[in-house]
């Protein structure tokens, strides 16, 4: 097939011609007398982005699910009590890797399409008068179906509860695509990776942890060694790293942190949810629903369509891939064949998503799926026409 193929999964997203030039370069001396001029800047700038001044950040060469387990292993004892809810594949991941480590997970199963139950998070926490749970774990956007929830309101419920617990969010598809604000909201341990939001190819995980996180880590008992906080600590603090980093995947983040700086985080969020809205616009249109089951749960980084019942989604995702060399995110678990995914985050605009909305409007066709051609399309682009202006305005 002539032409890029079209990436439309909430990960890997779309590299930046800026970002994948600063990765094509030839091989260098991580060891160099002058890393630290370029690290150290890095370190500090890479803060902006989770909205952090007195916490710390950490680059691991890992995905996000590497992130996890440094969040966990080094401010955990074996055998602590954590809250999590479950409520798509990543949240069910990050119960299932916390289980695997030894820890005591307390479940709250949600409906898939909800995100997290923060009342209930606050009278589980007020009923903990012991303090036995340690922390809690927060899935901020839920990729898998599509499910955004509100931090914010769950900091506020664990300070009505009273409660020392420390707060784990895992941002992997949201931080530096939707707003996210570490200080202002109290969170102790955010992990993201460098494939979503940072717009890079996989390969870092990029934390940042709270100076409370980082006291209880000095006594933190589970076993960790590659993922020590400890000697990233100490050697960051010259602008080295303990072990090879992984030095192009570093340029690149300096080069995807300039974009984001220069374009600005409040215009990123709005041009996020602008470009989410079209989507959702599509969706209506075709009269198909979404996987999230309300407006409160919708995520600005990805859709997740249910197709009409008797109908495979994945036949959908393999026509619009073969056919029209689009890739689309695929139902995972328990929502297998039933949704498929537009990620709409990263490096995007109105006419790169309008033509996935139209790839996805055409393989649904193509499978039988009773739409109407063109009225996605027609939906986002009414959208796109009567809102963008306004959007431009407000990012001068
Ligand atoms: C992608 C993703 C992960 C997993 O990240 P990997 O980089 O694949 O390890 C975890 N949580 C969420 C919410 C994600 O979107």
């Amino acid at each position: 097939m002539a032409g890029p193929k079209s990436l439309f999964v909430p990960g890997p997203t779309n590299v930046p011609e800026a970002v994948r030039k600063a990765i094509d370069i030839p091989m260098e001396d991580h060891r160099a007398p002058d890393l630290p001029a370029f690290t150290l800047p890095l370190f500090a700038d890479l803060k902006k982005v989770f909205k952090t001044d007195t916490g710390q950040v950490f680059l691991f060469p890992a995905s996000g699910t590497g992130g996890w387990e440094a969040a966990i292993t080094n401010t955990l004892n074996p055998g602590d009590k954590v809250l999590a809810s479950r409520f798509g594949q990543f949240s069910h991941l990050w119960i299932d890797l916390c289980q695997r480590l030894g820890l005591d997970v307390q479940v709250v199963d949600c409906v898939w399409g909800t995100g997290i139950p923060v009342d209930q998070f606050g009278a589980i926490l007020a009923a903990d008068s012991d303090h036995e749970i340690k922390a809690v774990l927060a899935t901020q956007n839920e990729t898998a179906t599509g499910v955004q929830s509100d931090i914010a309101a769950l900091r506020r419920a664990m300070d009505e509860a009273q409660h020392p617990a420390l707060l784990y969010v895992d941002g992997v598809s949201s931080i530096g695509s939707v707003d996210f604000r570490m200080d202002e909201w109290g969170v102790d341990l955010a992990v993201s990776g460098s494939q979503k939001g940072f717009m890079l190819p996989a390969g870092l995980a990029i934390l940042a942890a709270s100076q409370k996180a980082l006291e209880v880590s000095a006594s933190a008992q589970m076993h960790r060694c590659y993922f020590d906080f400890k000697d990233m600590i100490a050697t960051n603090a010259t602008g080295y790293f303990p072990y090879t980093p992984p030095m192009t995947l570093l340029r690149g983040l300096r080069a995807s942190i300039d974009v984001m700086l220069d374009e600005g985080l409040d215009n990123i969020f709005a041009r996020h949810r602008f470009l989410a809205e079209g989507v959702r616009c599509a969706v209506a249109a075709w009269g198909l629903e979404l996987c999230a089951k309300g407006p409160e749960w919708h995520s600005d980084t990805v859709s997740a369509i249910m197709v009409p019942k008797g109908y495979d989604a994945n036949e959908v995702i393999s026509r619009a891939y073969h056919r029209y060399g689009l890739s689309l995110g695929a139902g995972l678990s328990q929502m297998a064949g039933k949704l498929f995914r537009i990620g709409h985050l990263g490096d995007l605009n109105e006419l790169m998503l309008i033509s996935a909305i139209a790839g996805a409007e055409m393989a649904m066709q193509d499978v039988g799926i009773p739409i109407v051609a063109g009225s996605g399309v027609a939906a986002a682009e009414t959208f796109y026409r009567e809102n963008g202006e306004h959007l431009l305005m407000a990012a001068q």
